[in-house]
């Protein structure tokens, strides 16, 4: 079955029971026993539960993974994953990184003798040298945030095998709709589902597919040890954002693609980072790896910082927030907001510069969003 198709249908058939089409939210926290040990499949909401049971089977077919673990969010996914790794373990991951992500993994290399290296992954001769030498982990977004440089998933895949590492990819921006990393032969997706997949704003939450059997049943182990479940109602509301999934991310990229041709080549604009621009200069690899270029448009202004600031008063179709994915269309100043917690010297070193604007382009006619962005520019 086509994509399209199972965004609707997998892990959401009609409720068994009484053949409601829209699946039932299991509220209960508990569920009665016939004898000590003898149930129906369900013991304790921590352990399972029959509605996040629906979204874990949706996820883990869409990603084509063994199975799916969900959590309350996706920092609450990776942290369930950190708790995996063995002391002293030593991870490579990309220098463009969520911000949480690092300020996660810089705790656990503090706390807990994680070793954490960051590089540039996006092009063959970063990726030799990083990936070479010992290593448990590779841990890459693609594309990254919020400088949407791609990671080529095939070329990595083989440098870690040789490595001995396994492969993490947070699929959080490109969703299973653009990009399903474990057909490359990746170990484990991550996903906020708080995003895209959720995909109105109104739920966080987050979730691990690994590939592999053996490791499902080993994060499940820890899913239920460490207790970062979802409530019932947020997996209904993620269930229910998936069944739009592939024509959402269809209208997110005619909007993004509006957007970026408007900020390409305008006076006012150092840079744009799209990867469906022919100019992105792994436009051939967005191309053969993922299946669309996404939501995601972020430009470098060529302004100080009260110019960044006008330039987000002056958009009114664009709300400044935190967060991306969703069906309206928001703007973030990552230098200052989502990536505040990266040191300044470190955050310019890689380009997330106090000029840099983040837009997650939203469902609204494109033509409209386009003449917000012209629009905006004026005051800059
Ligand atoms: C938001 C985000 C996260 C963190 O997810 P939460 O649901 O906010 O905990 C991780 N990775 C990426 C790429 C994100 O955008």
């Amino acid at each position: 079955m086509r994509f399209k198709t199972r965004v609707i249908h997998d892990g959401q058939p009609p409720d068994a029971a009484t053949g409601a089409v829209s699946p039932p939210i299991y509220l209960s926290s508990t569920f009665r026993q016939r004898a000590p040990n003898v149930n129906q499949g369900y013991v304790y909401s921590r352990s399972g539960n029959p509605t996040r049971a629906l979204l874990e089977q949706a996820l883990g077919a869409l990603e084509g993974g063994a199975g799916s673990l969900a959590f309350a969010s996706g920092l609450g996914a990776l942290a369930t994953l950190l708790e995996s790794l063995p002391t002293g373990s030593r991870i490579v991951s990309v220098d463009d990184l969520y911000g949480g992500t690092w300020r996660l993994f810089e705790h656990h290399r503090r706390q807990f003798d994680l070793r954490v290296e960051y590089a540039d992954l996006s092009t063959p001769t970063a990726r030799e040298t990083a990936l070479s030498g010992r290593a448990d982990l590779v841990y890459v977004e693609t594309p990254t945030n919020p400088l949407l440089r791609l990671v080529d998933l095939r070329a990595t895949v083989k440098a870690a095998r040789r490595m001995g590492a396994r492969v993490v990819v947070d699929n959080t921006f490109a969703t299973p709709a653009l990009q399903r990393p474990i057909e490359y032969g990746v170990d484990l997706v991550l996903h906020s589902t708080t995003k895209y997949l959720g995909g109105h704003s109104d739920v966080v939450g987050g979730a691990l597919i690994p590939r592999r059997p053996a490791d499902l049943e080993r994060l499940q182990w820890l899913q239920n040890a460490v207790g970062a479940v979802p409530s019932p109602f947020d997996c209904y509301l993620v269930l229910r954002g998936i069944r739009t999934l592939a024509v959402r991310m269809r209208a997110h990229g005619e909007s993004a693609r509006a957007v970026a041709e408007v900020l390409d080549d305008h006076p006012k604009v150092r840079r744009v980072h799209y990867p469906g621009l022919s100019a992105h200069p792994q436009h051939a690899l967005a191309r053969r790896q993922m299946d669309g270029y996404g939501g995601i448009v972020s430009v470098d202004l060529r302004t100080n910082a009260r110019g960044v600031r006008r330039f987000l008063a002056a958009l009114s179709l664009f709300t400044l927030a935190e967060s991306l994915g969703a069906v309206e269309s928001l703007v973030d100043h990552p230098a200052s907001m989502t990536h505040a917690s990266v040191p300044r010297k470190e955050r310019e070193a890689h380009g997330v510069t106090e000029g840099l604007v983040r837009l997650s382009c939203g469902i609204e006619d494109p033509a409209d969003l386009a003449d917000d962005v012209r629009r905006a520019l004026r005051s800059v």
